[in-house]
């Protein structure tokens, strides 16, 4: 199988999706990368092909359809970012597409790959069969970008495409820093599905204001929107590597634990053999939003003494 990868810079840098798009296909047999910027791409593992088209550009897609023409792959990978998103889409029309993805494999007769997403916030793996050449769009997190990089032998193409004139790029906005990083704090105190409703956030963060830590979750939290991306823990999200890591209404999926790195684990599930508590130090069978008011008026009490 031959596989395209649509490799991404900004501002000249090549971003991490890259590399884990890098990843994927060298499991998925011969692959070739396509940087479309000046970008350094030295340390992108394998074959790159390089059309210097400047950056952004909003003509991108005419050249991924020519280097598909050019290069013929089955498949066409893409990251699920916000430049893989409106590419992949902009070539959907042709090719069958998968979204989302977080596994891809080849099937024995090479004329399919079978493809693992998730739907309703992780609850459901939905598997699908894409018939050859197809298109797939990866999360970011489901590869390792350190298996993409490598040794890069690039081939510089020249490229007649068209300009279009009614998309004009005016400046590119970075996106604001975060107030705080969370794989660097002490204390984590982490919300899961559990918590219930957005509005018990608010218990999270008085607890961790109380011990000087800051507030994180799970992956369905932020999905949900209530905590930004930035605060997630696990696979896809940031590693903390803390003293205490307070899970809340976390089950402890692979994906999450992953993530935690801290000396300490806390653990408060209603369940009592949610795999959280196997590595937990300490654990409390309870309902978080019960627990949470006591335990904080608790510990403003022990600290106004
Ligand atoms: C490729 C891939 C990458 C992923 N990356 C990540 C990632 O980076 N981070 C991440 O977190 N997940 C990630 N996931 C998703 C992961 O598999 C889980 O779906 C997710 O971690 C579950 O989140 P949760 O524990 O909040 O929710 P759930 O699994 O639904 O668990 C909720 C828990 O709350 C408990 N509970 C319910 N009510 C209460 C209550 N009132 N009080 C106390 N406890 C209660 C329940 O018993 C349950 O254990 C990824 C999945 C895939 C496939």
């Amino acid at each position: 199988m031959k596989v395209l990868v649509v490799g991404e810079t900004v501002n000249g840098e090549v971003q991490n999706i890259t590399y884990e798009l890098v990843s994927c296909a060298k499991k998925l047999g011969d692959y070739v990368t396509l940087i479309m910027s000046d970008a350094d791409v030295s340390s992108i593992d394998g074959r790159v092909i390089k059309v210097n088209a400047g950056e952004p550009n909003p003509v991108y897609y005419k050249i991924v359809e020519r280097v598909i023409e050019l290069e013929k792959p089955d498949l066409i990978v893409f990251g699920n970012t916000s430049i893989g998103v409106d590419l992949s889409s902009q070539l959907s029309t042709n090719f069958p597409i998968a979204t989302r993805v977080y596994n891809v494999k080849s099937s024995k007769n090479l004329k399919e790959v079978e493809v693992r997403s998730m739907a309703y916030g992780g609850k459901v793996v939905v598997v699908l069969k894409l018939r050859l050449p197809a298109i797939v769009v990866i999360n970011a997190g489901s590869y390792d970008a350190g298996e993409g990089m490598g040794k890069a032998s690039v081939e510089e193409l020249e490229l007649k495409y068209f300009d279009i004139d009614d998309v004009e790029f005016l400046r590119y906005i970075k996106p604001e820093v975060e107030d705080v990083d969370i794989s660097k704090a002490d204390v984590v105190v982490s919300v899961g599905r559990g918590i219930g409703d957005e509005a018990n956030i608010e218990l999270a963060e008085k607890l961790a204001n109380l011990l000087d830590g800051v507030v994180a979750g799970s992956r369905p939290i932020v999905d949900q929107g209530w905590l930004p991306k930035t605060r997630q823990v696990g696979k896809s999200g940031k590693t903390v590597t803390g003293k205490l890591y307070i899970a809340l209404g976390i089950s402890g999926a692979t994906e999450h634990t992953e993530g935690i790195k801290a000396k300490n684990v806390i653990a408060v599930n209603t369940d009592k053999s949610a795999p959280i508590f196997r590595i937990s130090r300490f654990g409390a069978i309870a309902d978080v939003t019960e627990l949470l008011p006591v335990l904080i008026d608790k510990i403003r009490e022990i600290r106004e003494k």
